[in-house]
């Protein structure tokens, strides 16, 4: 079947942002749509306006206490301690501000959409989407409604019985994981930096299988720092067509947060956008069209570039490789400070696709594909 591909998005994610100083406080939908839009990209047709999820659609996931939380903190933009310690709201990490509800709420409805137009013939990507750490009834890792947890109770609802999880970014997966922890209809798999350096510090280590009905279902893919297109595409390609042979999954979502780039402050992978558009291309050919999300990114240009280069290949566009004087005009305008302001990054403002980083593969990811594989 030839999908029609379809953005979910709206410019009102510029009303709803993080707090200041907040790493999310970046423009991100609504750089993409301006890049897009600069470039030629986006047909008006091609757009599906945001809409916001319902309060039965997020008791898919969470608890009525937690949304009554959210929705009384939105509404007083006030939070005590027992509000605070009980929920994690209105914390550094997970501070007040017009993305706790109404921003969160725009995500998870686009997230539905995302569901609900694939199976309208689309092919669809909702950027808004992939906030994977909230938890049932706790705020967690700038995520305050999982979204994505939201998606596959909503597939599950439509009768899937073998749906497969793919998270790409940087960071693990743990509130979708443990949700769907023993459930054998939801695999969850996930690559990311591992919890010995990284957030969520908890989760995500190999050894987490799953368990009771879920047990097998579950496969974490723990990474060290510094890891390149190369080594990515390598685990990548040694393990999804054995996940994909032993569970054939009916449907698939795919997380795509961009942290994984070099050029993400937060974390301390080192793919380029090549690799990252490779690694995405690698899943759609061998698994076909999914639904796919957003997720993590603290690097405004370089997650507008990237998801850039993932719209032009899931709606059949040839990449343009030079940006056009509006393009760069769009970037060159972020309200950003470039962290580490030593490293010429001034490619980013000039040409869409990165010179691939393919180096070696260390002896200690050969060595992890190994055990995976022996685990599979
Ligand atoms: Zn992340």
């Amino acid at each position: 079947m030839q999908r029609k591909p379809l953005l979910i998005g709206s410019l009102r994610y510029k009303d709803y942002r993080y707090s200041s100083n907040h790493p999310l406080r970046i423009p991100r939908v609504s750089l993409l749509l301006e890049l897009l839009w600069a470039l030629g990209l986006l047909e008006g047709k091609e757009l599906l306006e945001s809409r916001f999820a319902s309060w039965e659609e997020l008791l898919l996931f969470h608890t009525e206490d937690y949304i009554k939380a959210l929705e009384d903190v939105d509404r007083c933009k006030c939070v005590n301690r027992h509000v605070r310690e009980t929920f994690n709201i209105g914390t550094y990490e997970n501070p007040i501000s017009p993305a706790m509800w109404k921003g969160s709420l725009l995500a998870t409805g686009s997230s539905l959409q995302a569901v609900d137009m694939f199976f309208e013939g689309y092919l669809t990507f909702n950027p808004a989407g992939g906030m994977h750490h909230a938890y049932p009834s706790k705020a967690n890792g700038f995520c305050f409604i999982n979204d994505p947890g939201i998606a596959l109770k909503h597939l599950l609802n439509k009768g899937f019985k073998r749906i497969l999880y793919i998270d790409l970014d940087a960071h693990h997966c743990d509130g979708v994981q443990d949700f769907f922890y023993e459930d054998d209809r939801v695999f969850v798999i996930s690559l990311h930096q591992s919890p010995d350096y990284a957030f969520p510090f908890k989760r995500g280590f190999f050894e987490e299988r799953g368990s009771g009905k879920g047990k097998g279902y579950n496969l974490n893919i723990p990474l060290p720092k510094g890891v390149n297109d190369r080594e990515y595409l390598y685990v990548l390609e040694g393990v999804l067509p054995a996940v994909k042979d032993i569970y054939n999954p009916e449907v698939y979502v795919l997380q795509l947060g961009t942290d994984v780039l070099r050029e993400d402050y937060l974390s301390k992978f080192e793919l380029s956008n090549w690799g990252f558009l490779r690694s995405f291309e690698f899943i759609r050919d061998l698994l076909g069209d999914g639904i796919y999300l957003g997720g993590g990114g603290y690097h405004p240009v370089a997650l507008a570039r990237a998801w850039t280069l993932i719209w032009c290949s899931l709606s059949g566009r040839d990449i343009t490789q030079r940006l056009n004087p509006e393009a760069q005009r769009v970037l060159m305008n972020v309200d950003f400070e470039e962290f580490e302001d030593e490293l010429d990054r001034s490619y980013m403002y000039q040409t869409l696709v990165d010179q691939p980083n393919y180096g070696e593969i260390r002896p200690e990811i050969r060595e992890l594909l190994k055990k995976i594989r022996a685990e599979l």
